[in-house]
């Protein structure tokens, strides 16, 4: 069955590759440094992770806790694993993934672009949008990759 999230990652917006899993950029930067870590197999749900996926998982998290704090100040996180989209089709042909997103108290600047977070302390707004230039991105990831 074709699964989109089992093609490779767009360079563009890769963060990095580990043993399990794909950290990537979302082109939705409204909250600034969202992102998805994505199983590298096609895994249908959380029951199905292993011990050692479970384990770099978590790694993982606190690397990119770490890093978004370092990178942007972030406040807190909001982590997400909906895959609703995936049950649109039938039949449903769901591969885990997380949603990251940095939840801000204060106003970030990057390269002349404003970044807020008006919904802070509110569960996150999935219609506010905000796209980046190709330069503001590489700036982003470049700035999440120091500290990972
Ligand atoms: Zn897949």
């Amino acid at each position: 069955m074709n699964c989109i999230s089992c093609k490779k990652p767009n360079e563009k917006n890769l963060i990095v590759i580990t043993k399990f899993w794909i950290v990537t950029l979302s082109r939705n930067q409204a909250y600034l440094g969202r992102g998805y870590i994505t199983s590298k197999r096609h895994c249908n749900n959380l029951s199905e992770l292993k011990p050692d996926e479970w384990s770099e998982l978590h790694d993982l998290i606190k690397k990119l806790e770490y890093t978004l704090e370092k990178a942007f100040n972030a406040t807190m996180f909001n982590w997400t694993c909906l895959m609703n989209v995936a049950y649109q089709e039938s039949p449903p042909n769901p591969h885990v993934h997380w949603h990251f997103r940095p939840r801000y108290d204060h106003t970030v600047e990057i390269a002349g672009k404003q970044f807020n977070d008006p919904e802070f302390g509110h569960h996150y707004s999935r219609k506010r949008e905000q796209s980046i230039t190709p330069t503001v991105r590489e700036i982003i990831i470049h700035k999440i990759k120091q500290h990972l």
